[in-house]
């Protein structure tokens, strides 16, 4: 669920609380949730957090040796000194006596230690275009290689990384293609379109905190407020924003998608 807005805000509520501390301990509760999971706490202890960054729905946070690296996929959540209960997977401990913990009521969630090359290699593979940082050129030549529903394309991270399924829909109404849309016919103003909506969507979203929807909240514990501005997505049933006829839903790669049959009607 957390998507590039709502990872980003959970690293901006911690990058200035946790870096520069040192982590005393680890305490791994549910090994199932770490990839390295034998040698983790070894490996982990007694480094210093340097900074936290993000690529695409990716935590990252940059050890003085070696880096985190964190998705939290459905209902993950790093919290600051947050509350311990029995969803609560992970926890570090830092040298001043406060900590981060991992809680996860799903667990689906991924956390992995890497050293750098293995990180790059990792990211290289998995982590598309960054879509604050993608050129337009780059963005459309990618995207028109590709075949099949618009929408399939925007999920796709190795493509561009970030948008979920709530963005996805708000980028498509917005940009007023339907998610079945075939990639491949989409037009120059399609592109341009679609390229200016992500990233004023994602932006906009950033800055409103993300969207909470069940339970997503930051790193210290605030909810998102960009829910109250989604225009299609969970609105299925509901008037259109913008022409007042009812929003459908259908399915796009096993996705709910909700969009207007009128301003997004397929040419
Ligand atoms: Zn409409």
């Amino acid at each position: 669920m957390p998507e590039l807005p709502e990872v980003e805000n959970v690293i901006r509520s911690l990058v200035k609380k946790i870096s520069g501390n040192r982590i005393i301990d680890v305490e791994v509760i549910t090994p199932n949730i770490i990839y390295n999971r034998l040698e983790f706490s070894d490996l982990v202890k007694d480094k210093i957090i340097i900074t936290l960054e993000r690529r695409g729905k990716y935590i990252i946070i940059k050890l003085n040796e070696g880096n985190l690296l964190i998705h939290l996929r459905m209902t993950g959540k790093l919290l600051y000194n947050g509350e311990i209960n029995k969803h609560t997977h992970l926890k570090i401990d830092f040298i001043d006596g406060d900590y981060l913990i991992y809680n996860d009521v799903r667990k689906f969630g991924r956390i992995s230690y890497l050293n750098d090359e293995e990180l790059e290699f990792y990211l290289l593979k998995k982590v598309g275009l960054e879509p604050g940082l993608m050129e337009y050129n780059e963005f459309r030549d990618k995207l028109m290689k590709k075949n099949g529903p618009i929408k399939k394309n925007l999920l796709d991270q190795t493509l561009i990384a970030g948008i979920g399924n709530i963005y996805a829909d708000e980028i498509l109404f917005a940009s007023g293609l339907h998610p079945l849309y075939e990639t491949k016919n989409l037009l120059e103003i399609d592109l341009s379109n679609l390229y200016n909506n992500i990233r004023d969507i994602l932006d906009k979203a950033t800055i409103a905190g993300g969207s909470t929807i069940r339970d997503y909240v930051n790193g210290d514990g605030t909810a998102g407020e960009y829910q109250d501005a989604h225009k299609v997505y969970g609105h299925s049933g509901k008037e259109c924003t913008c022409c007042g006829c009812i929003l459908e839903k259908t399915k796009v790669v096993g996705r709910t998608s909700v969009y207007c049959p009128i301003c997004q009607r397929i040419r």
